[in-house]
């Protein structure tokens, strides 16, 4: 048990995980006036809007008709910072030490806090990588996993690999702006929506079925990657500028699952008050289980508020658990762009 230095800051609540969930938690800890930090594994915010499907509208944010998981990350962001929370990113939370004061071990470092919400989601995920022993060297060089800015691509020969969702939603959204998009599936199947699918064979992306990655090369750049037919076992050399393996990921909670926490499969259980076993730490989001859950944005925003309204009481006994309407309140913090 390490003990807690006098001088070190002790935050009212600590979210672990920015994804849509921690962002609106910590929006609603700062309407508190919790001293609030965030901590999460990514080296941004957003969680898997970001991470996953930064390029994806969504349909079923209330109010926004059809919105673009990115744009919506950036808005939650906005929100989430206005009252000076603090913010550590490509950081991931080891350990959870109960206590009246929390401690929460890092790879970093620790820290000190009276209450936690993990909005974990699916746990720290990473993508699952090319098996092509030649891959790796190529990260950063031509050869990416995520997708941050597609305009990137733009006039670029790119080659996709995989035959989920998400290698063929990256196939249909790079065709338009791409020089020439080339996909790649190692089986006839396709895991991917129907309809998406029927769009793929419609569109001028050249698709190799039965198609495997079997080398990258490229001198200090990708500038091909040589292809082998699974069935036939025939090689070829495709010219490309990127490549973009689209494999899925693999996400699991990791440490989270030695806090002693109760959980449930994958997730951690909670009350109607989003209270985990542990005083004083709550869970929201994709992470939480409870009767009914439904792991979507609406519901871990709403997750989210009940959480942090119940965390502030508990800190503070005499204060309401209801927050009052956001409407009437002047907001005390600034906006980024310093305006009060
Ligand atoms: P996440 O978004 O998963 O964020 C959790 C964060 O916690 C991550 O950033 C992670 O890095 C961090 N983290 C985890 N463990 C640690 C640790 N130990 N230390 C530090 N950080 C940690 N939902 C909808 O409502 N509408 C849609 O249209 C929709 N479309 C989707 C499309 C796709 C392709 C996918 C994959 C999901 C979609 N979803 C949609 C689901 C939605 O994205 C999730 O419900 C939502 O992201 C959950 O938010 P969260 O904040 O709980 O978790």
């Amino acid at each position: 048990m390490l003990t807690h230095p006098h001088d070190a800051e002790i935050f009212d609540l600590t979210i672990i995980g920015g994804g849509p969930t921690g962002l609106f938690a910590c929006y609603y800890a700062g309407l508190r006036q919790m001293k609030t930090k965030i901590i999460d594994s990514l080296p941004q915010l957003g969680g898997q809007l970001m991470a996953l499907y930064p390029e994806k509208y969504i349909f079923d944010m209330p109010g926004f008709p059809k919105v673009l998981a990115k744009q919506l990350a950036l808005d939650l962001e906005m929100q989430a910072l206005q009252y000076g929370a603090t913010i550590c990113l490509d950081e991931t939370v080891r350990h959870l030490r109960p206590g009246a004061v929390i401690e929460l071990e890092t790879d970093k470092g620790v820290h000190f806090t009276r209450t936690v919400l993990i909005a974990a989601g699916v746990g720290a995920f990473t993508p699952k990588r090319l098996p092509a022993p030649t891959a790796a060297a190529y990260e950063g060089r031509g050869l990416a996993y995520t997708i941050l800015n597609k305009e990137i691509y733009r006039d670029q020969r790119v080659l996709i690999v995989g035959g989920g969702d998400s290698a063929v939603d990256w196939a249909l959204n790079l065709e338009p702006i791409a020089a020439r998009v080339t996909l790649v599936h190692r089986r006839d199947g396709f895991r991917a929506h129907e309809e998406s699918v029927e769009k793929l064979k419609n569109s001028s992306c050249r698709v190799k079925v039965f198609y495997e990655l079997r080398e990258v090369c490229g001198a200090e750049w990708v500038d091909s990657a040589i292809v082998y037919n699974n069935k036939t076992k025939e090689e070829e050399r495709l010219r490309v500028d990127a490549i973009l393996p689209q494999l899925g990921f693999n996400a699991s909670l990791g440490p989270i699952k030695d806090w002693g926490l109760e959980t449930s499969g994958s997730s951690i259980v909670v009350n109607p008050r989003m209270e985990s076993s542990i005083n004083g730490v709550y869970a929201a989001g994709d992470i939480a289980d409870y009767p009914g859950k439904l792991k979507l944005i609406a519901t871990g925003t709403a997750d989210a508020t009940v959480a942090v309204n119940f965390a502030k009481q508990h800190i503070d006994p005499t204060a309401n658990v209801f927050p009052g309407h956001s409407s009437e309140i002047v907001p005390s913090g600034k906006d980024r762009a310093g305006r009060a």
